[in-house]
């Protein structure tokens, strides 16, 4: 399955119903190097009929083997992966920092804590469980709760496994079988997780793999009526053509979308411990993250001082190579992602916003055909602005001053995304009045990007439907089934007089 090519890395194979197949529709596509703008690998691109294929494998193992397992042997399987998963976790996190271009220190970070949702989620695969529900002698009432079904997963380029790993641990606890739908420009781990899988043991067609363009493997793993539910992340734009496609079979649907998150930083906190989660999380990942805290509001009094320590870290970020050790922040992932952001940066200019550090693309020595920008700080922003209120995904910070709670909060929710929020301040009731008021999915006191597998995460108003992480999730992948059983087998004839 995986080959070098010439200078290339070849995955030429999907993974489906537990084998390495060619496409039938589709060839092969190279992925793109961000850091040097050529390519690196040649991936076997699926379409409609692989997408079939796959479907076709999901639903086998789904009435078959699948169904009939237990939940301890789901478990076990899970923690399998998941050791599977520590152990590969660093060659994994290099295939993704090319893939994509992030930088190799924050992959490995990120790649390395994704056993543990195996493993969490493992440990709820036999503990899902109904309830009773009290009535009266005549019948007993409960409910249970079942697999879905079969799941379709569509996932983006910014955080490949993550996105992905967010969404096969629960579904294969729940008991579904998946078709991962990986995408197009950064399809390499994915298949690299289906050896993992392999390896530890799951029956054939529990999960299948078809890298593959959105609009014909995605689109018809969307509107195929073998398929239960399709989880997704990526744009919203991208979530209405899929509602739309999936409408004629009423499909489930879950969807985390974009977000546009206020970093709140008042006056009475600790100012360097927030400016430190404010930078980070304005550039981490390139900017490319739905989490981040890219509109910064700051209150009056502590204003300037914010804007020059965000100028001045600005300078000190380390912009590099990838999978150079000491690199903070690698390219964009694609290049339409770079044109994007350097139109961003151009529009916050013309807007009448004060750049303050960075504000283009980076192209010395060893950078120069790479997708590089620098670290840019746009101040005195207004919220009005487009780049206060469209999702850039590049490493743009828009610092906009506020003065009191009142206009923190009217700022904050003058959105139309709701995914994430931060807010620094010392006043624990301050803390609590906010973070009550803020239209977010999760709200941050005091610290920005704490996530783990048993925090639910999700967005509000355009960000999304349903949630992902904690016990949460497996609402995503399960549904309710509730049986009335009578005591007594008697039942009246409507019709006796
Ligand atoms: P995108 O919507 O362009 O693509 C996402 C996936 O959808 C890809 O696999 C793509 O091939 C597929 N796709 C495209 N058209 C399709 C169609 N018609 N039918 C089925 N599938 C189709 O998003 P992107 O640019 O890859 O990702 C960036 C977006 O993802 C940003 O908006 C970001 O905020 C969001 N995101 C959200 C979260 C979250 O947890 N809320 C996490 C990461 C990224």
């Amino acid at each position: 399955m995986r080959a070098p090519a010439g200078s290339l890395v070849r995955y030429d194979r999907l993974f489906v119903g537990g084998e390495w197949v060619a496409p039938l529709d589709g060839g092969l596509v190279e992925s793109i190097d961000p850091a040097t703008g050529l390519p690196w690998a040649e991936v076997g691109f699926g379409g409609p009929r692989d997408i079939d294929r796959a479907v076709a494998a999901a639903r086998e193992a789904f009435e078959g083997p699948w169904r009939r397992m237990p939940g301890w042997e789901r478990a076990a399987l899970l923690r399998r992966l998941a050791d599977l998963y520590r152990e590969h976790a660093g060659e994994m996190a290099v295939l993704e920092s090319r893939d994509s271009g992030r930088a190799i220190r924050e992959a490995r970070a990120d790649l390395g804590a994704h056993h543990h949702w195996y493993q969490w989620f493992a440990s709820l695969a036999d503990k899902i469980s109904g309830r009773t529900i009290p009535m009266d002698d005549t019948v007993h009432c409960f409910t249970t709760r079942v697999p879905v079904g079969v799941v379709g997963a569509i996932t983006p380029w910014n955080a490949p496994m993550l996105t992905t790993t967010w969404k096969v641990a629960p579904a294969l606890a729940a008991g579904c079988t998946v078709v991962l739908k990986p995408a197009e420009q950064t399809p390499v781990t994915a298949l690299e997780l289906a050896r993992l899988i392999e390896k530890a043991g799951f029956p054939p067609g529990v999960f299948n793999v078809v890298p593959g363009y959105g609009r014909d493997a995605g689109a018809r793993l969307v509107a195929h009526p073998g398929v239960d539910k399709i989880a997704f992340t990526g744009e919203g734009r991208t979530a209405k053509t899929i509602l739309r496609n999936g409408a004629d079979n009423l499909k489930r649907f879950s969807f985390e979308l974009g977000g546009k998150a206020p970093h709140i930083i008042f006056a009475d906190a600790d100012v360097d411990q927030a400016v430190n989660a404010a930078t980070s999380s304005a550039w981490a990942v390139c900017g490319q993250s739905c989490a981040l805290g890219s509109r910064v509001l700051v209150e009056r009094p502590i204003y300037d001082r914010v804007v020059a320590a965000f100028a001045e870290r600005a300078r000190k970020v380390r912009v590099g190579m990838p999978l150079d050790e000491t690199t903070h922040m690698g390219p964009q992932a694609h290049a339409e992602q770079l044109d994007k952001t350097l139109s961003y940066i151009k529009i916050g200019r013309s807007e009448g916003a004060e750049l303050i550090a960075g504000g283009g693309r980076l192209t010395d020595g060893p950078l120069a055909n790479g997708y590089f920008v620098a670290p840019t700080v746009f101040a005195n922003v207004a919220n009005e602005m487009r780049i206060a209120r469209e999702e850039i995904f590049g490493p743009v910070a828009a610092l906009i001053p506020f003065s009191g709670e009142e206009e923190a909060v009217a700022i904050a929710n003058d959105t139309t995304y709701g995914l994430t929020a931060g807010l620094w301040t010392r006043d624990v009731g301050r803390a609590h009045r906010v973070s009550a008021r803020i239209q977010a999915g999760i709200v941050w006191v005091n610290t920005y990007r704490y996530i783990r597998w048993s925090t639910p995460y999700g967005g509000f108003k355009a960000s999304g439907w349903g949630r992902e992480n904690g016990l949460e999730a497996l609402d995503n992948f399960l549904e309710t089934r509730t049986t009335v059983v009578s005591t007594t087998g008697q039942f009246p004839d409507a019709y006796a007089q």
